[in-house]
């Protein structure tokens, strides 16, 4: 698709992608970077994410009863923010020093689906859900939605169908709820997906697809079949605005939690966000949400691995979701499933240029070491992909970025966001420590 011409013009103007094309960890700060107050008027708002916290609302006596582990919760789907001191100090053994406190954002620990994608997949859902059942007259938004879980409703969604390609966490929490109100859910996989999560698809009632070949094949056959039927809505993971809008309350939720630890953001004050990267979508959502919160207080960060840079790709070449890491030679091989992305979300790309700071690459060995180190540590089992954004904070001391932006990194507080892993079967997870403790003795 890129001429050889085009790809050395891209490098020319960005000499930073001679490193990425050869899969080289790099650390980018982004240009395009603007204050809040330029920031370009965007198609969602701040209004937008107080109605998805609304619609959660009206969803939790729904997660009571069909999900009886959200009870405790009152069926409001939250992870806590845990300071993780021993993972900071030992961090600091090498490298530069992080100054500032270092969190964790325990997504892995989301009820259900045990990954962020609890967060936007089940909103997207919740929201088609919805409103279907208020259009054809069978459901008010007074009403008490754990009604959602009866039979006439579960009938009534039994005749509409929904698709979604997915490698993983994404087709878990899509097939996880959507099978739960009745729809008929089809998930379509490349035939590399793991196979304990096509097994636990299935075991809930939903169909699961395999492809042969790349991740976007499934996509796109997903995407196809599924447009072709009048019935059937498709998630598409590569440019969803409300995948989005499920993520940006993660943003409502964590200024709530940071009050609570009576933690301050302010100019004086701070605030550092790392978050592993795919298609853009999680971590594109929650930095929207935290710089409507924390405007310029607030530093977001993506980190992606080094052989599948999807976001970095489109960002440093301008060419946004037009090009993918294989276009550049890239071949799209990652052990961490969430982020094994050569594409970029269309709709979160164009958001993400203007407000966060930038973005590192990791190899897949470091996500290992970061795994068995927090295990390690503060005994916290996380999959490989949730490990990402614990590099982060030792790339940004060291790339001058405070000292740019006259930050006072003595009052910093840093959090890296902890995407997925509580499904993970207890075989895989020994088999993921024990990688990591190879990286670990021999650094
Ligand atoms: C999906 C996922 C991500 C990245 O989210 P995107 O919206 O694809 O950027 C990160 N970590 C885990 C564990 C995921 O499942």
């Amino acid at each position: 698709m890129y001429s050889k011409n085009k790809i050395d013009s891209f490098v020319k103007n960005a000499p930073i992608l001679e490193d990425i094309i050869k899969a080289k960890p790099v650390a980018w700060l982004n240009p395009d970077l603007q204050s809040m107050q330029n920031v370009p008027k965007f198609s969602i708002t701040m209004e937008d994410m107080r109605e998805a916290e609304l619609l959660w609302k009206r969803f939790a006596p729904f997660f009571v009863k069909a999900f009886p582990e959200t009870e405790k919760s009152q069926g409001i789907l939250e992870s806590p923010l845990r300071e993780i001191s021993k993972m900071k100090s030992l961090l600091n053994r090498t490298n530069e020093e992080i100054e500032g406190r270092l969190f964790l954002k325990c997504d892995h620990e989301l009820p259900i689906a045990g990954s962020i994608k609890a967060r936007g997949g089940f909103f997207e859902i919740m929201k088609y859900a919805e409103k279907l059942a208020l259009d054809a007259g069978l459901l008010k938004k007074e009403d008490d939605y754990s009604t959602l879980t009866s039979p006439k409703f579960k009938e009534f969604f039994s005749t509409h169908k929904i698709g979604v390609g997915s490698t993983g966490n994404l087709g878990l929490s899509i097939g996880f709820i959507s099978a739960k109100l009745g729809f008929e859910v089809t998930v379509y996989v490349s035939s590399d997906a793991k196979k304990w999560k096509k097994d636990l698809l299935r075991e809930k009632g939903v169909r699961v697809v395999e492809f042969e070949g790349d991740f976007s094949k499934a996509i796109f056959a997903g995407r196809e079949a599924t447009k072709s039927d009048p019935t059937a809505y498709f998630v598409d993971d590569e440019d969803s605005q409300d995948l989005f809008l499920g993520y940006t309350v993660g943003a409502l939720r964590i200024a709530q939690q940071l009050e609570e630890q009576h933690i301050k953001v302010d100019a004086n004050h701070p605030l550092f966000v790392y978050s592993p990267c795919g298609v853009g979508g999680s971590p594109g959502g929650t930095a929207f949400g935290l710089k409507q919160i924390y405007r310029d207080h607030v530093h977001c960060f993506f980190v992606e691995p080094t052989h599948c840079p999807a976001v970095l790709t489109g960002l440093v070449t301008g060419e946004m979701s037009k090009i993918s890491v294989q276009d550049i030679g890239l071949d799209n091989k990652t052990e961490a499933d969430g982020l094994a992305v050569g594409r970029p979300s269309n709709f979160a790309t164009k958001i993400s240029k203007h407000l966060i700071s930038g973005i590192f690459t990791i190899e897949d060995e470091h996500l290992f070491k970061l795994l068995t180190q927090l295990k390690d540590t503060e005994n916290i089992f996380l999959e490989p992909s949730a490990t990402a954004g614990l590099i982060a904070p030792q790339l940004v001391q060291k790339s001058g970025y405070a000292k740019t932006h006259e930050l006072n990194m003595k009052n910093a507080t840093h959090i890296a966001w902890a995407t997925g892993g509580l499904l993970v079967p207890e075989h895989e997870r020994e088999l993921f420590y024990e990688r990591g403790c190879e990286q670990v003795s021999i650094s």
